[in-house]
């Protein structure tokens, strides 16, 4: 028997963005629509990536802004990081790129293993941040993991668990160049 393979991912972003119903809706495939203000929590769920289980330990962070931001311990010992904003709030697009700076000063590197996603996609009306941004400032930090969400619907929700998953294993285990 092969123990799964234990992998560490916090899930970081502006306030109400969407972060806790984005991990609710992965690990219990529900919408919570009541909104209470994150205390940091904790969630595992085990996950299959070409045919290997990983358990995925994902810390639910109360949420960053130009006051609260990010500690070390966001930062250490993590495999890997999913930046979060509302496609509904334009300052939340632009606390990923201060989150992102922080990320990399701590950890002292420069690229982790990371996801950029919009949440709050059915959300036509209240729209600020078009698809094609969101895109471009993944491609902008060398990603190419961006993914537009909906924690309502349930839209590409695992799709963003199976791209970290994806990123961190290719960087643990890199491909031979072609
Ligand atoms: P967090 O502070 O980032 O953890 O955000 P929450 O998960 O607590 O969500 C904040 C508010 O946004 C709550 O009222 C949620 O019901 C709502 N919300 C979260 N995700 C979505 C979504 O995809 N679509 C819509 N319409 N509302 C969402």
């Amino acid at each position: 028997l092969i123990p799964p393979k234990m992998r560490k991912v916090a899930l970081l972003g502006s306030r109400s963005v969407g972060k806790s119903s984005l991990t609710v809706q992965f690990v219990d495939q529900h919408f919570v629509d009541s909104y209470y203000p994150t205390i940091e929590n904790t969630f595992t769920k085990i996950v299959k990536y070409k045919g290997s289980e990983y358990q995925l330990d994902i810390t639910d962070t109360a949420g960053q802004d130009e006051f609260s931001i990010l500690s070390s311990r966001h930062a250490v010992g993590l495999h890997g990081w999913v930046l979060v904003y509302s496609v509904s709030s334009r300052s939340s697009f632009e606390m990923c790129s201060i989150i992102r700076e922080k990320i990399l000063n701590y950890t002292g590197r420069e690229k982790v293993p990371m996801v950029l996603v919009g949440n709050k996609s059915d959300l036509a009306v209240q729209r600020q941040v078009t698809k094609e941004e969101g895109a471009a400032l993944a491609a902008n930090w060398g990603l190419t993991s961006f993914v537009e969400t909906s924690a309502r619907t349930g839209e590409n929700v695992n799709r963003v668990f199976d791209l970290i998953v994806a990123q961190i294993e290719s960087e643990l285990n890199p491909q031979p160049e072609e």
